[in-house]
């Protein structure tokens, strides 16, 4: 095996251990968690061994680097998934390669990747993040129920859009209590998004935790994974 491939392996092996413990730790199946491996800012190359290796769902936050990535990859068929803010110019290419769109923050968006993937005849998984955080710096909605559950009932009406759940960036920099207070206002709003009733609207996913504070993102029910430099190792330089 090449040097880049086993130490990718071994990466990877690293990363499914932790998701394991964390897992059992609160008494849930390991394979209730779905890792992303973000691969922002990493060569095609590397995004290959990644895919090769196992990781066959791609995070990018950047939709020129989706668009440079994508067709690259295609004999491997990953499936690339949106986690950075789209500008709603960009939604038509987003809609042409991306497979799920996590970054969903305003009605504005939805209309446009509708839009677009009728035009491109695709569908879109989307998630609609939240500010949990309330930093001014962070995108999504105001973590506040009524806002989340509009967001959500406008892209369930959408032919080409189907909700798959709830996707936050918790606090970074180490208060773990902090982080913390993060996923668990992610998990209840997905409570509160479940009794407002939405026809066709089950939300089962909610995304959170990345390379820093994954376990804590599982430990308050995180059921995807969004790993970049703990796979990857440091970022490049774009
Ligand atoms: C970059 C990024 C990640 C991965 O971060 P790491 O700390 O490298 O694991 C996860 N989620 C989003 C939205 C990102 O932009």
């Amino acid at each position: 095996m090449p040097d880049a491939a086993a130490s990718f392996s071994s990466r990877l092996a690293g990363v499914r251990e932790r998701i394991a413990k964390a897992s059992l730790a609160v008494g849930r199946d390991p394979g209730t968690v779905r890792l992303i491996a973000v691969s922002k800012t990493q060569p095609t190359p590397a995004v290959r061994t990644a895919v090769a290796a196992g990781c066959g769902v791609l995070g990018e936050n950047r939709a020129q680097e989706l668009v440079a990535k994508a067709p690259d990859l295609a004999d491997l068929a990953p499936r690339w998934v949106m986690i950075g803010p789209v500008q709603t110019n960009k939604a038509r290419d987003v809609a042409r390669w991306a497979d799920e769109v996590q970054s969903v923050d305003r009605v504005e968006l939805v209309d446009a990747l509708e839009r677009r993937c009728a035009q491109a005849e695709r569908t879109l998984e989307v998630m609609v993040q939240v500010n949990t955080s309330r930093e001014a710096s962070k995108h999504g909605v105001a973590d506040d129920a009524p806002a989340v559950i509009d967001l959500v009932r406008a892209i369930a009406e959408r032919d080409r859009l189907s909700v798959r759940g709830l996707m936050t960036i918790g606090t970074l920099g180490g208060d773990e209590a902090e982080t913390r207070r993060c996923f668990r206002a992610l998990a209840s709003l997905q409570a509160r998004v479940r009794d407002a009733g939405i026809d066709g609207v089950a939300v089962d996913d909610l995304s959170m935790g990345m390379s820093g504070d994954l376990e804590l993102a599982i430990a308050e029910g995180a059921t995807t994974v969004r790993v970049g430099t703990a796979l990857f190792g440091p970022r490049r330089l774009r």
